[in-house]
């Protein structure tokens, strides 16, 4: 099922979301949903938060942009789903990459990165991994796990571009945007 993708200025995206258990309701259908949801509004990767749920899941797929980058035809999978991840180390140089998000339509901006991250996190039956990923795939999960943590990526620009983009933002509180899939 295809949800309403929650929009920049719903406090939902500014909550910490919690972390779930094997007990949390219907959580194969959210992850599917969560899926539909990323894949209708031609995203690459998409945390609960996104869909009005404070919970600490994401869902990845890179398969439009895997024929970009080497590092994502290195990978075995084109999806990835991570539950509870935490980001246990940031390596590598900083690396400038313009970004956008499903929550905030038609704004891009350069965000500084770390290029390696190791991350832990829990796949859809709940079996750890350990992982260390580099270069995009790094980028797209990191961004994400800013969701689960309350934050969106024109947090991290400058404060000069921030005030360029003001009227986009204010924009979009407003609702007056021009936007092709569902949202709240
Ligand atoms: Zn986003």
């Amino acid at each position: 099922m295809i949800l309403p993708v929650v929009l920049y200025g719903n406090p939902v995206l500014r909550e910490v979301a919690k972390p779930v258990g094997k007990d949390y309701p219907k959580l194969k259908e959210l992850i599917e949903d969560m899926f539909e949801t990323m894949r209708n509004a031609d995203g690459i990767g998409l945390a609960a938060p996104q869909v009005g749920l404070t919970v600490r899941v994401i869902v990845i797929d890179v398969s439009p942009v895997k024929e970009d980058y080497s590092e994502l035809k290195d990978r075995n999978t084109n999806t990835a789903v991570l539950i509870n991840p935490i980001i246990l180390e940031h390596s590598g140089e900083i690396v400038q990459k313009e970004e956008g998000c499903l929550s905030l339509p038609k704004i891009n901006e350069k965000v500084s990165r770390h290029n390696t991250i190791k991350i832990k996190y829990l796949d859809e039956n709940f079996v750890e991994h350990i992982e260390t990923v580099s270069g995009f795939f790094a980028r797209i999960v990191q961004h994400e796990y800013d969701h689960i943590e309350g934050l969106v990526f024109t947090d991290r620009i400058s404060p000069l571009r921030k005030q360029l983009i003001k009227s986009k933002l204010i924009d979009l509180t407003k609702r007056n945007v021009d936007c092709k899939y569902k949202f709240k």
